[in-house]
């Protein structure tokens, strides 16, 4: 296949608007699947639906199809790219790859935050940009109103605009001409050295890491020693080919094509997505951008059992050799014991792991509340990074004198798209959470039923049948990440009815004016409770927490305060009364006891407290404050 016929695209979308079902027509339509063919499609379908967990679970999207038109076979490519704000950074890199882009916008919907945020990245990167309509078989669907919603937001043509119903096939084959006839070949060069740059990687348990690479000169062979610009590790090619849909071995891969690549790598952590590879001895320019996965949320990951702990750090080695961008070290906390400290590109990449290691490992486990990590500016001038608040420097170190001259902290510029029936709840959600640069405009093209000025009648119809597609405006924020790691997701859903659509991009590390909190029982502070809190948000946080832990730790013989401190303040404290020793049987523990009794067996549930200094605290404790928001 030489460049002028291939064609290397990728379908950017928000979440549900159809990215997996027009993949699938797709597919059905170049005959690489057929409609008759029921077990395989199911099969490719099923792949389709795990997306959204890709990039975690392995499975990848990107396929090569054959289409012909006026007798010429074409072959695309199509590259997928991760749905999640999570692997924003990965996104980028997969685009690379590719010539065009497929903007894909769910007509009943009209244009959300991540279709903006991708289509940034993919304009960025100079590609052609193919706009569709989806679903525009819903009888809520307005094609019209969206393709000027697009043409407002993205300066798109609506003479552009395909419109198409994935599920029914309506306009698909349309879709096929205009990948053809719109997107720019591939350039590539055979007879220059190496470079293949690699875009996605899955886990095959027997053959170890299965990358996907795009060539971008020279040719691959089966038998070919490579290296990596990023690592310069070196590996030797196994077996290649097309995914078509599934692998089918070939003896090579030209310039412009795309497939997997089988060699001699044992661990996903050393696929680094956007590396580039070269021959060995023939070294080449790496592409442009690259930089490794880097973790912006940490947790710590005790078992619930102390003695299971071997057990647990087995599972989560397994799950991050599917997993290339877990940061995993040990850990150890006066309180928990032994566990392991890990590092995730997001809190959605935190739940999944957290649901796999439950689900697939059937592991117990207690997750520290999740950190950002911290840059922390010496008065030397060096800096260094803390990922987690046991290691935040105390006050003391602030102070003139002390090491410590400044506290830098991660920070976002996010994008929020919301009907503006909820705008000044947005705009609340934001302040409360730190957010400053406040900037909005409404997304609706001038004159259309949103921006008109409100005639009684006209806007109230037009409210009452479109919230979802009109009306709407474009909020952009500046907030720390730390201030999104918790509930903000679920507080911007529940507090739009879930209309608003959410992403965030990085934007640097800002001076941040922080504390660590800490919480002591009895005096002796618990490191897996310590916390950073912005200072403005101290008193309530150390309320909130001292509260909390005063109705779940169980009485004990004697009285136990409970405190939350900043360096040597106190901020907040409550007292638990000592039990009277005659009345320890019946009241001892609550609904721990209960449990406890179940087991049946006194020495077990002996184990099963921790020492917090003279506190015994039931593992369940820690399981109920920290699992909980
Ligand atoms: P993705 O998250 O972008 O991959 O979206 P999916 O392909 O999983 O589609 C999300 C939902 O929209 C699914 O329930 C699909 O059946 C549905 N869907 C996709 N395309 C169409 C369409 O053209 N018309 C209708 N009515 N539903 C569609
Ligand atoms: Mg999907």
């Amino acid at each position: 296949f030489p460049c002028e016929v291939i064609r290397n695209f990728s379908i950017i979308a928000h979440i549900d608007h159809g990215k997996s079902t027009l993949a699938d027509r797709l597919l059905e339509l170049t005959g690489t699947i057929t409609k008759k063919d029921k077990g395989l499609n199911q099969q490719v379908l099923d792949k389709l639906k795990v997306e959204r967990e890709r990039g975690i679970t392995g499975l990848s999207l990107s396929f090569s199809m054959f289409h012909e038109k006026n007798g010429t076979n074409y072959l695309l490519n199509l590259i997928d790219t991760p749905g999640h704000v999570d692997f924003s950074w990965e996104v980028a890199r997969s685009l690379a790859a590719c010539q065009g882009a497929l903007l894909l916008v769910d007509a009943s919907q009209g244009v959300q935050a991540q279709s903006i945020s991708v289509f940034h990245v993919a304009r960025e990167k100079g590609l052609t940009i193919i706009p569709v309509l989806n679903k525009i078989d819903l009888p809520a669907a307005q094609p019209e109103i969206v393709a000027l919603q697009m043409q407002s937001t993205f300066g798109i043509d609506p003479a552009d605009v395909i419109q198409i119903s994935a599920k029914s096939g309506k306009g698909v084959e349309k879709v096929l001409q205009a990948i053809i006839d719109r997107i720019p070949p591939p350039v590539g060069d055979p007879s220059v050295p190496l470079k293949g740059f690699l875009f996605d990687s899955s886990y095959d348990r027997y053959r170890g890491v299965i990358s996907l690479m795009s060539i971008q000169g020279g040719v691959l062979r089966k038998g070919d020693k490579i290296a990596s610009c990023h690592t310069r590790k070196k590996y030797e090619v196994t077996e290649l080919g097309v995914m078509h849909p599934e692998e089918v071995p070939t003896d090579c891969l030209r310039p412009g094509q795309v497939g997997f690549v089988a060699c001699s790598m044992k661990e996903s952590a050393e696929a680094h997505i956007g590396d580039t590879f070269y021959r060995v001895g023939h070294p080449v320019e790496p592409m442009p951008g690259f930089k490794p996965a880097k973790a912006m949320v940490y947790a710590g990951i005790y078992p619930v059992e102390s003695s299971d702990f071997l057990k647990l750090e087995e599972s989560i080695k397994r799950l991050c050799l599917t997993d290339r961008s877990v940061e995993v070290t040990r850990e150890t906390s006066s309180a928990l014991g032994q566990g392991c400290r890990l590092g995730f590109l997001g809190t959605l990449h935190l739940d999944v792991f957290r649901q796999r290691l439950e689900d697939e490992h059937d592991a117990n486990v207690i997750i520290t509340a999740p950190t950002v990590p911290y840059q922390i500016v010496h008065r030397d001038g060096s800096t260094s990074l803390v990922s987690n608040p046991t290691d935040f420097p105390d006050p003391l170190e602030f102070a003139s004198g002390g090491r410590v001259r400044a506290v830098l902290e991660p920070i976002v510029k996010a994008s929020i798209i919301v009907p503006e029936k909820y705008f000044s709840a947005m705009m609340d959600l934001c302040y409360e959470h730190r957010g400053t640069d406040l900037d909005w405009h409404p997304l609706d093209p001038p004159g259309q039923a949103g921006a008109a000025p409100a005639g009684e009648d006209s806007a109230s119809t037009a409210t009452a049948t479109a919230t979802a597609t009109t009306d709407r405006v474009l909020m952009r924020a500046t907030l720390p990440l730390a201030e999104i790691v918790t509930d903000f997701f679920d507080k911007l859903k529940s507090r739009s009815s879930g209309f608003a659509s959410f992403d965030y991009e990085d934007a640097g590390y800002e001076k941040g004016d922080l504390r660590k909190m800490t919480f002591l029982l009895n005096h002796k502070p618990v490191d897996a409770l310590a916390l950073i809190v912005h200072a403005k948000a101290v008193d309530e946080t150390g309320r909130y927490w001292v509260e909390k832990l005063f109705k779940i730790i169980p009485r004990q013989l004697f009285e136990v305060p409970i405190q939350a401190a900043v360096g040597n303040t106190i901020i907040a404290r409550r007292t638990l009364s000592a039990l009277r020793a005659d009345v320890t049987a019946g009241l001892y523990g609550g609904h721990y006891e209960r449990k406890l009794k179940h087991l049946n067996n006194q020495k077990e549930s002996k184990r099963k407290m921790k020492k917090v200094g003279r506190i015994d605290l039931p593992q369940e404790a820690f399981f109920d404050l920290l699992s909980s928001k």
